[in-house]
C-alpha cells in the first residue's frame, strides 16, 4: 500500500488497472510520474512479484538464481497508487466493476492488462511426460533438470500461434546448444526445434535468416510448419501433426496460449482475445481499455509491445484527467532482443502498422548487444520500482 492524496484533493477519476505485468507497471508508473499523489490508481495482481519473461531463460540455463530476478510488488512506492495482491474473479465492463478475492473495486476507467494464460492440457502428455518453460514455476523448476541432464535428444516445441515472445523458442534451442557444449555433452546430444510457422520470426526475414544459419551451423534440427499433437510418454516420442514421430529424452514445450478465464467469462473476447481499436487501445465498452498479450491488437505478444500500448493509454488518461484530448496513437513499434547463445545477443526493431506488412531489421548478434539488453531490463526495474 502506498500514500494517498488528502481527501480534499481526491482526484475525480479512479483508474483500476488489472494486471501488474509489463503493461500494468508501465501504465501506473507514467500516471504516478505525471501526477504524483494527485491520481487515484488501483493496481491489482494475483502474484507477489514481477519476473521478466527473459529471466525465465536465465534461471533455467543456470545464468542466475530465482531470487535475483523476482521484483516484489511490496517494493512499489508510488504516491497515488495502491497495489492490491488479489485474484480478479469477475469483470463487469459495463459497470466497470471487478470482483476480487479481496472484495469489489469500482472504476471510472478500467484497464485490462491480464496477459495470456497457458493451457498445457491442449497437448496430451505434456503435463505427464514433458516440461513447459513459459511459466515461472516451469522455467525455475527446469534449472535443476538441465543441470543434471546427461545428454540425449532435446525437443523444443511450440503448440500453436499466437505465443509470447516469438524469438523465445529459437533462443531456447541456441542456449541449449551452448549449455550442452559447456557441459561437454553436445556430441552425444541432438536438438530439434518444432514450430507452427514457416520461419522462426516471420515479420523479420533478416532475423529469420540469421537464426536459420545459426541452427545449421550448430546442428539444430529445424521443423517448420509443424506441431506436436501429443507426447507418448511410455515410448518417449513426440507425435507430430502429420504422424511423424520424434524420439526425445527432454521435451521443452510452449503450451497453447489462452486469454485468462475471467476475461473470457466477462464476454470481452472475440476469437480468444480482446479486440481493441489498434490506435487507441479502447475496447467496445466506453472507458474500458485493454493492452498487451490479452488483446488481438495485431502486434506479437511481447513485453515491449505491451509497454508501447501502455504509454499510449497513459497519455490518453493524462489528457482526460486534465480535461484535454490526446492525439497520441499507437505506432506498433518495438525492439526485441534475441539470445544467440555463446553470450551473444541480436536486436530486431519491428513495426506493425494496421493494414501494412510488418517490417523489421536485424542488428548483431554481438557481445555489445548483450549489455544493451541488460540495460533494457535494469532501466525498466529502476523506473517501475524506483530503484
Ligand atoms: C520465456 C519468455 C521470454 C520472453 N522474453 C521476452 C523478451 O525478451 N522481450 C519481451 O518484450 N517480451 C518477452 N517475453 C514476453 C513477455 O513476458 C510478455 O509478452 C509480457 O509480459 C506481456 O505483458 P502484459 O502486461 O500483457 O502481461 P503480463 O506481463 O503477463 O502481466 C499480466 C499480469 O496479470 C496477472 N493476472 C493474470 N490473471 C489474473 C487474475 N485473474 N487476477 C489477478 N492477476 C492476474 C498476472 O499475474 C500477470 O502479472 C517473454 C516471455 C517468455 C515466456
Amino acid at each position: 500500500m502506498t500514500g494517498r492524496a488528502n481527501d480534499a484533493y481526491r482526484p475525480a477519476v479512479r483508474i483500476v488497472v488489472l494486471g501488474a505485468g509489463f503493461g500494468g507497471l508501465e501504465l501506473t508508473t507514467t500516471l504516478a510520474d505525471t501526477f504524483g499523489a494527485d491520481v487515484d490508481v488501483v493496481l491489482i495482481d494475483q502474484n507477489d512479484a514481477f519476473v521478466f519473461g527473459f529471466s525465465k531463460l536465465d534461471v533455467m540455463f543456470g545464468r542466475t538464481v530465482p531470487d535475483a530476478v523476482r521484483h516484489p510488488y511490496g517494493d512499489l512506492v508510488k504516491a497515488g497508487t495502491t497495489f492490491v495482491q488479489s485474484t480478479v474473479r469477475a469483470i463487469d465492463p459495463v459497470a466497470k466493476r471487478v470482483e476480487t478475492d479481496d472484495g469489489p473495486f469500482e472504476a471510472d476507467v478500467l484497464v485490462v492488462a491480464l496477459g495470456a494464460d497457458l493451457d498445457p492440457s491442449a497437448t496430451p502428455g505434456l503435463v505427464e511426460a514433458g516440461n513447459e518453460f513459459y511459466t515461472v514455476a516451469g522455467a525455475f523448476g527446469l534449472r535443476d533438470v538441465l543441470a543434471g541432464f546427461p545428454g540425449g535428444h532435446v525437443i523444443v516445441a511450440v503448440r500453436s500461434a499466437p505465443f509470447k515472445c516469438p524469438p523465445a523458442p529459437s533462443e531456447t534451442a541456441l542456449l541449449m546448444d551452448t549449455h550442452l557444449r559447456e557441459r561437454g555433452i553436445r556430441d552425444g546430444s541432438e536438438i530439434s526445434l518444432v514450430m507452427p510457422m514457416g520461419a522462426p520470426i516471420p515479420p523479420s526475414p533478416d532475423a529469420s535468416q540469421a537464426l536459420l544459419a545459426a541452427f545449421a551451423a550448430r546442428g539444430i534440427g529445424w521443423y517448420p510448419d509443424s506441431t506436436v499433437q501429443r507426447l507418448d510418454g511410455a515410448r518417449r516420442v513426440a507425435v507430430l501433426h502429420d504422424g511423424r514421430e520424434l524420439p526425445y529424452d527432454l521435451f521443452l514445450g510452449v503450451p497453447q496460449h489462452v486469454a485468462p478465464a475471467v476475461v473470457e467469462d466477462a464476454g470481452l473476447t472475440v476469437d480468444g482475445w480482446i479486440p481493441v481499436d489498434p490506435l487507441t487501445l479502447e475496447t467496445k465498452y466506453p472507458d474500458v481499455y485493454a493492452i498487451g498479450d490479452v488483446t488481438s491488437v495485431g502486434t506479437p505478444k511481447a513485453g515491449v509491445f505491451a509497454e508501447g500500448q501502455a504509454a499510449v493509454v497513459a497519455e490518453r488518461l493524462v489528457a482526460r484527467i486534465r480535461g484535454e484530448t490526446s492525439p497520441t496513437q499507437y505506432d506498433g513499434r518495438g525492439i526485441c532482443y534475441l539470445e544467440f547463445g555463446r553470450d551473444e545477443v541480436a536486436k530486431v526493431e519491428v513495426t506493425f502498422l494496421s493494414g501494412e506488412a510488418p517490417r523489421g531489421a536485424l542488428e548483431g548478434p554481438s557481445l555489445a548487444l548483450a549489455a544493451d539488453k541488460r540495460e533494457f531490463g535494469s532501466s525498466r526495474i529502476e523506473r517501475w520500482f524506483g530503484r
